[in-house]
């Protein structure tokens, strides 16, 4: 270890900056965020930093660089971009033992900055040591990726409570029970924005273990239900908090439309229950319900997997009144929608300013239900979208041409989209169900009505005239 990875207390702490050019005010407003007593030394100053000195944010002294102004200060910089300046402060700061960093010159200073990830209270620090500044900004782009958002007000929720937590829990108890705060509901709670409810479940959760086991191994007892949006199938098209709560669910229930490859990316050792509806294996949504109930009963962390979006033809609506109905805490995480995957694959914009004005997402599976209004859907200028509608689609086309849309209506079905076996047929609605029906198509594949889906075809058309693509 070529440093020692340390959290400077600059609050209130004169820390001296000497250049006054655009990599001074980089560290002049990463030092601001410390609260730290700024000084600057420079005979030139770049707006941004004359500004800061006018509303006193920090002291300037206009002048070139002198040993005496490192005296007394807890860390100093160079950052003039003069190699003889920059020499000369860091001699200056050694000399008295001031920690010193000469901007882009490891050798000539004691301390170097880090890469940062700030989620404040939670600071993650990243270096390379000079080595590879781009290799250690790449770690803190990928963490800045996987890391909740509000990592930090989780933080600082868990700070506010340690008291509390200190009186109502033996030390052996303490543990686990913040264990249980942060991969639980609780703490999804709070990285979904819901400190109210979270804080209401982290009463809940700390009389429970107070009550029942000073162990604290004990807790609600009552489990806790993730009800996730697996998206249309593309794993790199989960959520990043889809993703974190896969990680942390003890027992897994998954549709049929939820690929291995999604699986693949939840917890090791989470059980992996299939509640698929499939010919000769057909779980009933009731069975489905108290499966839900039964898992979460047992004390566990449940994630509910379902294709696309929990809430667009996914009975989510239903699960959610039975857990509620069991007093089971949830947590809705949205999924894409097979609309949204299919159309970005293939290029089909949903709307479109000469188009279509509005889209609609209709399900095709209960045709013979009035409630569906075939002249409003049959109208021009509109995208319509039919999920589960493979089955029905000479019904469809029939019904929509019987209300007034053209037998020249562009469509588009997609089979399997953003999966590797994705398949386009595009056609109208006169010769949308030979098409269909010489291929082959089976479900999970989607109806998409319109002039937009024409449209995408003419791209296609066009790139491949060139011989490009497709
Ligand atoms: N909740 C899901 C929809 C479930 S209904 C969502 O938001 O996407 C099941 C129907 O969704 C299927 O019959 C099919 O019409 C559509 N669907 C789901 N995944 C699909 C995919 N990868 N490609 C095409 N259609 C899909």
């Amino acid at each position: 270890m070529d440093y020692l990875p340390v959290f400077l207390q600059l609050r209130e702490r004169p820390v001296l900056v000497v250049g006054g050019g655009r990599v001074a005010v980089r560290k002049v407003e990463l030092l601001r965020r410390t609260g730290a007593k700024i000084t600057v030394v420079a005979p030139e100053l770049v707006d941004e930093l004359r500004e800061l000195a006018t509303q006193g944010e920090l002291r300037y002294l206009d002048t070139v660089f002198a040993p005496q102004h490192v005296a007394g200060t807890a860390a100093v910089i160079a950052a003039t971009g003069v190699p003889e300046v920059n020499a000369a402060v860091s001699v200056a700061a050694r000399e008295q033992n001031i920690p010193v960093n000469v901007v882009d010159d490891p050798a000539a200073s004691t301390f170097i900055f880090p890469a940062i990830v700030d989620r404040s209270p939670i600071l993650i620090a990243i270096s390379s040591g000079g080595q590879a500044p781009v290799l250690a900004r790449r770690v803190r782009e990928q963490m800045e990726a996987f890391l909740p958002a509000r990592l930090g007000a989780l933080a600082r929720f868990m700070g506010d409570r340690r008291k509390a937590v200190k009186r109502a829990l033996r030390t052996a108890a303490r543990r686990s029970f913040w264990e249980r705060i942060v991969g639980g509901i609780v703490g999804a709670r709070v990285f979904a924005g819901d400190e109210v409810t979270a804080g209401k479940d982290f009463e809940r959760e700390l009389r429970t273990t107070h009550l029942t086991r000073s162990s604290g191994t004990g807790g609600l007892g009552l489990g806790e239900c993730y009800l996730i949006g697996a998206g249309p199938g593309d794993p790199d098209l989960l959520t990043l908090r889809a993703l974190q709560l896969l990680q942390q669910a003890d027992v897994i229930l998954y549709d049929r439309l939820v690929p291995a490859a999604v699986l693949e990316r939840a917890r090791r050792d989470a059980e992996r229950v299939f509640v698929g509806k499939q010919p000769g294996n057909h779980t009933t949504q009731e069975r489905i319900n108290e499966l839900l109930v039964h898992y979460a009963r047992l004390g566990l962390r449940v994630a509910r997997l379902k294709g696309g979006d929990p809430f667009i033809f996914g009975r989510g609506g239903e699960e959610i009144e039975v857990l509620a109905a069991q007093g089971i805490p949830y947590i809705v995480v949205p999924g894409i929608t097979a609309a949204l995957g299919a159309a970005a694959a293939t290029s089909i914009p949903l709307t479109h300013r000469k188009l279509a004005q509005s889209v609609t997402f209709v399900t095709g599976h209960v045709l013979d239900d009035e409630s569906l209004d075939w002249h409003s859907l049959a109208r021009a200028r509109q995208t319509v979208v039919f999920y589960m509608g493979v089955g029905h689609l000479p019904q469809i086309a029939a019904r929509l041409q019987a209300a007034g849309a053209s037998a020249d209506q562009p469509v588009a079905v997609i089979e399997r989209a953003t999966l590797p076996e994705q398949r386009t047929l595009r056609g109208t609605l006169g010769t949308i169900v030979s098409t269909v029906q010489a291929a082959n198509v089976a479900p999970p594949a989607l109806l998409i009505v319109g002039e937009v889906t024409a449209l995408a075809a003419a791209d296609t058309l066009m790139v491949s005239e060139f011989g490009a693509l497709v």
